[in-house]
């Protein structure tokens, strides 16, 4: 059997990878977030695709292609539908009939539940913690035991309960390598909710308003749960939560799917509670006097309905708060690098307010990686995927410092034999 390696290598974005034996399988279709690059599959209508989860990264070239199944966890398949309308949306790349035909294509699955395929193919979800309905993918194939780990998180969230460690025997690990090197090393969740909470608390006492960016799916969840939480308790001022975008479909989703969330969100939902509080979509009154929060998409300032708010930051009483990675080229990296001005349209925008950025990753940081490589079964070799060229080798290198087995680190559109 071979690996064909068709992205995702020393690089974030674009995931996907090919098995090809008795019969072909592709693990992930993702797009590039940054260059909208997608992997080159070949006869995509006899071949089936699981995929880890609903982000862009993983499933945005799924509508690209004619697949004879694809298959991913309940919650994901409502996800991805997000993930394809945004973008069709902002891109164009592809058809509204591409996204229906690429739904009804879908079975969707239980963590745990087995899945077997012709030529004896199994395979089951696990919990990855990333995001609602993440996975894991358990694969045995021509006698090789497989664990793709996706993208994980292995500490739990105020949404999410951490990554599933408890799995069988491994040959084969193939693991995200996103905050890869021993420089990754990120505060706790505590420490990031009380930064946050004081930035937005010292903005409405001033009297003036906090912009949240946020990536629709997952964390957008997070910080409404966060800051729903600390006024419920009274411990933060009650003042408007605003909300704009494909985040507002996304937490619906997140309602939907409850059993699949930390059973601290089920146990606020049996008291009455939505944990994500009342969604009430922006309108011009945030342009008031009045201080309030607004929560809107995209994550990176590049293009969403964020940019209709930005004229907000003039005033220095103002405050953005970037909650994730700020790719290159972006209007949230040019923010958080300190310009003076922007320009979202076609006026420029004068920056008198404050940028804050207070980063909440749905990945494993260096510290938890490793922990989570310790708890798992040792395999017998590692690929190492989803990571920069630097945090990508680095973490290989960890890898066989701690496990002593072969390591891989491949580049583009290169095969691999097991
Ligand atoms: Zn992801
Ligand atoms: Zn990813």
């Amino acid at each position: 059997m071979l690996l064909k390696f068709h992205g995702g290598c020393q690089e974030v974005g674009m995931s996907c990878i090919e098995f090809i034996g008795k019969k072909r399988i592709l693990l992930d279709c993702g797009m590039h977030p940054s260059t909208g690059e997608i992997p080159k599959i070949e006869n995509s209508e006899d071949l089936e695709v699981i995929i880890s989860h609903a982000h862009l990264d993983h499933c945005g070239a799924v509508p690209f292609y004619k697949f004879k199944k694809i298959y991913c966890t309940h919650p994901t398949s409502d996800l991805m539908y997000i993930t394809w309308k945004d973008t069709l949306n902002l891109t164009k790349a592809y058809k509204e009939e591409d996204i229906q035909r690429s739904m009804e294509s879908i079975e969707s699955l239980n963590y745990y539940e087995e899945k077997v395929l012709d030529n004896n193919i199994k395979f089951k979800f696990y919990n990855a913690g990333h995001i609602l309905g993440s996975s894991s993918i358990y694969l045995e194939i021509e006698d090789k035991r497989i664990f793709y780990t996706g993208d994980i998180n292995e500490v739990s969230t105020k949404t999410l309960k951490g990554a599933d460690t408890d799995i069988e025997d491994i040959d084969i690990l193939i693991i995200e390598s996103t905050y890869g090197s021993p420089l990754d090393i990120k505060p706790s969740r505590k420490e990031l909710e009380k930064e946050l909470i004081n930035e937005i608390a010292e903005t409405i006492e001033e009297g003036g308003k906090v912009l949240i960016p946020v990536f629709a799916i997952g964390r957008a969840q997070e910080i409404l749960m966060i800051i729903n939480n600390y006024m419920r308790c009274g411990k933060l001022k009650e003042v408007p939560i605003y909300t704009d975008g494909s985040l507002i479909h996304a937490t619906s989703i997140y309602l939907s799917y409850s059993e699949w969330l930390n059973p601290k969100v089920r146990n606020l939902l049996e008291q009455g509670i939505n944990p994500f509080g009342e969604i009430k979509k922006a309108d011009d009154t945030v342009f008031n006097k009045e201080p309030c929060i607004i929560i809107s998409t995209s994550g990176m300032v590049q293009g969403g309905p964020i940019l209709k708010y930005l004229k907000l930051l003039k005033n220095p009483k103002n405050k953005i708060i970037l909650t994730g990675y700020q790719a290159e080229g972006t209007l949230g990296r040019e923010l958080e690098e300190g310009a003076k001005e922007i320009t979202p349209f076609k006026n420029t925008i004068p920056i008198r307010g404050k940028v804050v950025k207070i980063e909440f990753s749905g990945h494993s940081d260096y510290n938890s990686l490793i922990r989570y490589l310790k708890k798992l079964p040792k395999p017998e070799k590692a690929i190492v995927m989803h990571g920069e060229r630097y945090q990508a080798l680095s973490f290989a290198m960890t890898i066989w410092k701690n496990l002593k087995i072969p390591t891989y680190v491949p580049v583009r559109n290169t095969i691999l034999p097991l």
